[in-house]
């Protein structure tokens, strides 16, 4: 046990382009790692594996997984060459008994969601990663579940990093409008702000919001934002704004942190 619990985050990861950018996000994802205490592994929850279980990378060496299309080499060619952690994959499947959490060994890797926010958190890549998927099949009330149950690993130093979109819609995304949202999209940010920072579990609510629809097509990239919101709910801890604002016309680029000053 660490004398002090780790920091969590939910990360607003928006283009694959901001692995290789340096913006006023950015600069925030890198701030809060340099203001937090070194972590010995981070746990992320990525919203690029959005699949029918959960399930979190076990292999020793995780690869560096390019799942997109239509962007630069340099992005193809980009490698986050981090070792995995066997032994806290296996201790987030005894956490979430008597859930299922899968320990996969040779399917999947390190996705973008995952490190375009590391290569601005740990540009190294020298401290152990292991990724949790985003269970398809099931409602918001178990993500929030499934964050809370993962609350003892920031007692013994493990940086939780959820990494998703709270507004994303890829339909909607207008390349001329870099740093603003659509008036529907910042209303459901806002919306989705005055939830988290006041009463963290009422975001699993969200979905009677009436621009849910056009801010959330999927849940893929909202859903991450519910393991940090069932953190803050069994920690009884505070949610704070790390950094706000939109992209593109419907990409949230928000980000919260807990256990943070
Ligand atoms: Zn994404």
């Amino acid at each position: 046990m660490s004398d002090r619990r780790m920091p969590a985050a939910f990360i607003g990861h928006g283009s694959p382009m901001n692995t290789l950018e340096h913006n006023r996000f950015t600069d925030a994802w890198s701030e809060l790692a340099a203001s937090s205490p070194r972590p010995r592994a981070v746990l992320v929850v990525s919203a690029h594996w959005f699949v029918g279980t959960s399930a979190v990378t076990a292999m020793e060496h995780p690869r560096t997984i390019h799942d997109f299309f239509g962007f630069p080499e340099e992005l193809f060619s980009f490698q986050y060459p981090c070792v995995g952690d066997p032994e806290l994959a296996q201790w987030v499947a005894d956490l979430a008994r008597p859930g299922w959490v899968g320990l996969d060994h040779d399917s999947w890797g390190i996705d973008h969601g995952a490190w375009s926010v590391l290569a601005h958190m740990y540009p190294a890549a020298d401290v152990p990663v292991v990724q949790l998927s985003v269970h398809a099949g099931e409602p918001a009330d178990y993500h929030l579940a499934l964050g809370a149950l993962l609350s003892p690993l920031r007692d013994d130093g493990v940086l939780v990093v959820a990494s998703g979109n709270v507004v994303h819609n890829l339909r909607r995304v207008d390349f001329s409008r870099p740093d603003d949202g659509e008036d529907w999209a910042r209303r459901f940010d806002d919306a989705v702000r005055q939830a988290v920072t006041t009463d963290p579990a009422s975001v699993a609510a969200m979905a009677g919001h009436p621009d849910y629809r056009a801010a959330v097509p999927t849940p893929d990239h909202f859903f991450p934002l519910l393991y940090l919101a069932g953190m803050a709910q069994a920690g009884g801890e505070p949610v704070r704004v790390l950094v706000e604002g939109c992209a593109y016309s419907s990409l949230s680029m928000t980000s919260y942190t807990l256990g943070t000053d």
